[in-house]
This record gives structure tokens, sequence and C-alpha cells, in this order.
């Protein structure tokens, strides 16, 4: 795909990621790698409004055009470009539930299989720093080396994947698993979780059979 191409997906992706109700105003920010470094949604522009030419270049050095402005969070986007070479899409938002669960800065623990949507056995939430950082960046690289979806305390979520539409539907999936464990926390003392060896089980299927999904 050429530049426009990939600048007008990334554009359907925030308009699918509003009307899955996972962002607040235009708080949320989306990316995808092109070429040496990535494109990125500009800063404050409601996504209704967002024209191809208004997405921005940054490169793995940092840099981008002196007329533009990319996305305040440009910064942890590219650290989950250096961090993972198999991944090429990044979603970030403050999807209500997932920002909830951030707050009381848990992991989402292995309530249900599908946490393996991760590539790992939890859902973790890194610590928090303040938004823009190279502090922030640092801890979503250090979250997103071993699981492909994380929260952020005090902030909200990040879903990396190879493409697109597959990084929403892990941003949807996680914010589902977020609404379950709300649910059942306040229910529960403990709440019951899969065991290590039954994670492991559900972990190398979803490696051998790939991502099973319904749209
Ligand atoms: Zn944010």
């Amino acid at each position: 795909m050429n530049r426009e191409q990939i600048a007008q997906e990334i554009i359907e992706t925030c308009l699918k990621m509003n009307a899955l109700g996972l962002n607040q105003g235009t708080s949320g920010n989306i990316s995808a790698r092109y070429q040496d470094g990535f494109l990125i949604t500009p800063s404050g522009i409601a996504y209704e409004k967002l024209t191809p030419d208004q997405i921005v270049f940054v490169s793995y050095q940092g840099e981008y055009a002196a007329d533009k402005v990319p996305s305040s969070e440009w910064h942890f986007h590219l650290s989950c470009y250096q961090a993972r070479s198999d991944l090429n899409a990044v979603v970030h938002n403050h999807a209500v539930n997932a920002t909830a669960v951030s707050i009381l800065n848990h992991a989402i623990p292995a309530i249900h299989y599908m946490v393996a949507v991760t590539g790992t056995d939890h859902v973790p939430c890194i610590p928090y720093a303040t938004f823009g950082t190279t502090e922030l960046a640092d801890n979503v690289k250090k979250g997103i080396t071993y699981s492909k979806a994380l929260l952020m305390q005090h902030h909200g979520m990040i879903a990396m994947e190879a493409n697109l539409e597959k990084a929403l539907w892990l941003a949807n999936e996680i914010e589902i698993l977020a609404q379950l464990y709300l649910k059942v926390l306040p229910i529960m003392e403990t709440v019951p979780v899969l065991s290590r060896a039954e994670m492991q089980q559900v972990l190398e299927k979803f490696k051998g059979y790939g991502l099973r999904r319904e749209k």
C-alpha cells in the first residue's frame, strides 16, 4: 500500500474506533508502520474532519515535517515499533473500562481464556508516567515487548498487532475483558482465574491456529 492508502486506512480505523465506543473525544491515536518510520494521527483534529494529507509521518529517529504536528503521544508509538519488529499497527485510547482497571492499577488476570490474545496469560498494567514523555515511552517499551496489549496506569490502553484491522479488534477485545473483570471484581473477594497450565495450552492453540475471529 502507498502512503495515501495507509493514511486513509488509519482514518477509517479511527472512525471505527469511535463507532465501537472505545474513544473519548480526540484522546485516542492510531499509527501504522510505513517505510523507515510510521504514519500517525495528528494532534487535536476531530476524526470526522481528518484527511489523508493530515496524517503525519514520523521517522524511527523521531523526525517529522516542520509543518505537521503528530499526536502528542507519538513517543510511545515509536517505542512500540522499536520493540516489536513483528507487528505493524498501534491503537491507543482511553476506553472507559480498560482505563477504570488501569486506575485500580491491576493487570487483568486469566479470568477468561481470551486474555491469551495478548500473547501472554494476562493483560499487564504498566506504571504511570506523564503523557507525551519519554519515561512513559520507556514503560510502554518494556511492556509491549512481551504483551501485544497493555493497560497504562491512570491513562488508558494500547493494542499492537500485525495490521490496523487486527489492532482495533485487539483493542476492543481488551475493553471487553476489562468490562468482564470489573463485573466480577465487586462480587468475589478473590476472582477465579484459569490455571497457568490451562493458559499455556490456550497460548499454544492460539499460536497453532492463528486467531479465529468473527466479523
Ligand atoms: Zn492517551
